[in-house]
């Protein structure tokens, strides 16, 4: 089963490709911000110490995020296949996420990047906060995460590239031939889908 992370600057559309692709391989789609909007939801003490953060559009501390997402991938046993959206976004998170596929014996067959110019997420975001009011998609803080993903996270992109597993896919146009371009990189390094025939 397809293992696949998706690594990509605030609204490049991960979550609107990550579900595409869930339904595609036939795996969960797993996102951290989504999972972490429910801790703070239901105010569980993850979401009580994650809370502040996100309002800033800061990453939220690496010793919270890892335990959500090992919780997420491991229990009750270690997830043969899932697309992973939004982790990791730091080095740290990207070696602890390495070690675990490697212990567990699933490593990742694909990072999939989302190239999409910067006005263009900041026009997405911007839409998204006035439709939906997520409260992290105002001006101040959109800059702010876009600096962010900028200083800690396209880094990580060097540490797939070097790897051979990343994916660059332009994330312009028709959602649907965003996706189509995505499946067929990702079918590359994964041959073993049949999923698409
Ligand atoms: P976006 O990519 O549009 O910023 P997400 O839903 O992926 O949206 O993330 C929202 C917020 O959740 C982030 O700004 C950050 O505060 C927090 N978050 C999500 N994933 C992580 C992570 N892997 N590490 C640290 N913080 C995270």
């Amino acid at each position: 089963m397809l293992r696949a992370l998706l690594l990509a600057p605030p609204g490049a559309g991960k979550g609107t490709q990550g579900e595409r692709l869930s339904e595609h391989y036939g795996v969960p789609h797993l996102a951290t911000g989504d999972a972490l909007r429910r801790h703070v939801a239901e105010g569980s003490e993850i979401g009580a110490q994650a809370g502040a953060y996100m309002e800033r559009g800061e990453l939220v501390p690496d010793r919270l995020v890892l335990e959500l997402v090992l919780h997420l991938l491991s229990e009750p046993e270690p997830l043969e296949g899932f697309i992973l959206d939004g982790f990791p976004r730091t080095l740290n998170q990207a070696k602890t996420a390495f070690q675990w596929g490697k212990a567990n014996g699933r490593t990742f067959h694909a990072v999939i990047s989302l190239d999409v110019p910067e006005d263009e997420l900041v026009r997405r975001l911007l839409e998204r906060g006035a439709a939906q009011g997520r409260i992290d998609d105002s001006d101040d803080t959109i800059r702010n995460r876009l600096r962010v993903y900028d200083e800690f996270t396209e880094p990580l992109l060097d540490f797939y590239r070097e790897r051979g597993i990343l994916v660059e896919v332009d994330g312009e146009g028709p959602v649907e031939d965003v996706g189509a371009r995505l499946r067929a990189q990702v079918d590359r390094l994964y041959p073993g889908s049949d999923a698409s025939a």
